[in-house]
């Protein structure tokens, strides 16, 4: 891969500031800057995807005749490091990086016409129906059940750890239609309103007391088959194809290098008993190019993984690799803020969190969400595949364990 910008790169990325700094708004911008986790705040995400859909921006991954760019794929990179480099708030994945992709690949005409333009749009917000209690690594062990009756199934069962069901208006899930086959053969893939009668939703209070996660509930309730993607008893193949766009379109090498240079700039603001700033300091200075070497490190294996996407590869057990390293180096960066702050940042002010009308901070900003961030990162390692678990695909595909 050629890794030096082109003219055509320059001016693009030029383009992409501009427009970034004429119609990202200052309240959208700083909502972005308090996120401390993944999701920043849900309705300035949500007006952020509008302005960007309206340029004809928000899936640039997507085939154009659905509504992507046609970018390739190191202007993808330019736009989605400019993105991150301007505090924007990351777009929320659900319905642009899974459902999306997958009803491109599996969906029928009419669930692509009448579905992925009001994901592009954002009236449509999706959440994820995959984990249930005693199905999360063991994701075939699912048991929420769908019983045909007519032209719907019957849903009984439940679903945990659903990002942001309480927000959604949309589902998609896996469900058993057969109880007698191989567990994986039995899993159908299912679209469902989540204003359905029989749906509760509980919302979950995380370690960082914010409600992201939820439990959701299903009684008796009618879901009618045209919601069905793929082949009845086939949902494990959608699943599955979800997962590479869950796992494999994540790239955390740009998002660590901006958060290491904010770190940075706290360290230098930050004064020692010795009358220095803490960025002088040897030992925090050792930490901190541990950190830039495991990110640059990281920075090269993306690029590799581009490179082969590039030339029509599969980034195959490399995408574990990054997924393990990234988290594991999100969480390291966290630790390094909360030792670079100390005491600053244990106030616990979660008024000042809230992006609309944050409540002054005592203390710098950047200050607030340092504990919030650190909590909400320990869950990297779990979600998206648990850590472990990537551990042993690498194992089993690439040391041939
Ligand atoms: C913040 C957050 C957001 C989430 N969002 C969603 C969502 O939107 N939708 C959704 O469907 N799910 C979601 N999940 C669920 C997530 O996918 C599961 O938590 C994850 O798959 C792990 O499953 P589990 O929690 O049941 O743990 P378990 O599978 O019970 O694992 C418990 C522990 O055992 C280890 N383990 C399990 N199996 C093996 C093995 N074979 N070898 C070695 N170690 C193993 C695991 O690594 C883990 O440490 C979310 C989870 C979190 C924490």
């Amino acid at each position: 891969m050629n890794l030096v910008a082109s003219t055509e790169d320059r001016e693009f990325q030029a383009q992409v500031k501009d427009f970034i700094s004429d119609h990202l708004t200052d309240d959208i911008r700083r909502a972005g800057r308090l996120a401390t986790s993944v999701f920043a705040d849900p309705e300035l995400t949500m007006a952020w995807q509008r302005i960007l859909h309206a340029k004809g921006w928000a899936a640039p991954h997507w085939p154009v005749e659905y509504g992507g760019t046609g970018w390739t794929l190191s202007q993808r990179a330019i736009f989605a490091e400019a993105l991150i480099n301007a505090d924007a708030p990351p777009l929320i994945p659900m319905g642009l990086m899974m459902c999306g992709p997958c009803l491109i690949g599996y969906g029928t005409d009419t669930q692509k016409n009448e579905l992925l333009p009001r994901i592009l749009s954002g009236e449509d917000f999706w959440c994820q129906g995959y984990s249930e209690p005693d199905a999360g690594s063991d994701l075939v062990s699912l048991r929420t059940s769908a019983i045909r009756d007519g032209d719907d199934y019957i849903i009984n069962g439940s679903k945990i750890w659903t990002t942001y069901a309480h927000h959604a208006n949309k589902m998609f899930c896996l469900v058993r239609t057969c109880k007698e086959s191989k567990p994986q053969s039995g899993i159908s893939f299912l679209l469902l309103d989540m204003n359905l009668p029989g749906i509760t939703v509980r919302p979950i209070i995380g370690l960082d007391e914010a409600p992201e996660q939820c439990e959701v509930f299903f009684e008796n309730v009618r879901v009618p088959a045209s919601q069905l993607v793929g082949q009845e008893n086939q949902g494990w193949t959608v699943a599955k194809y979800l997962l590479v766009f869950e796992r494999g379109g994540l790239e955390y090498a740009p998002v660590l290098s901006v958060q290491l240079a904010k770190i940075r700039q706290m360290a230098q603001r930050q004064n020692t008993a010795d009358r220095k700033t803490l960025w002088q300091q040897e030992s925090f200075q050792l930490n901190f190019a541990r950190c830039q070497r495991d990110i640059q490190a990281l920075e090269f294996t993306e690029k590799r993984i581009k490179s082969a996407l590039s030339s029509g590869g599969n980034p195959g057990a490399l995408s574990s690799m990054t997924k393990v390293i990234g988290t594991e180096l999100q969480q390291k960066l966290t630790e390094l803020a909360l030792s670079c702050l100390g005491a600053q940042a244990l106030i616990w002010q979660p008024n000042a969190l809230v992006p609309s009308q944050p409540a002054q901070p005592l203390g710098p900003e950047y200050a607030v969400t340092a504990v919030p961030h650190y909590l909400n990162t320990r869950a990297t390692s779990i979600y998206g595949g648990s850590n472990e678990v990537q551990r042993n695909i690498i194992a089993k595909m690439v040391l041939g364990l």
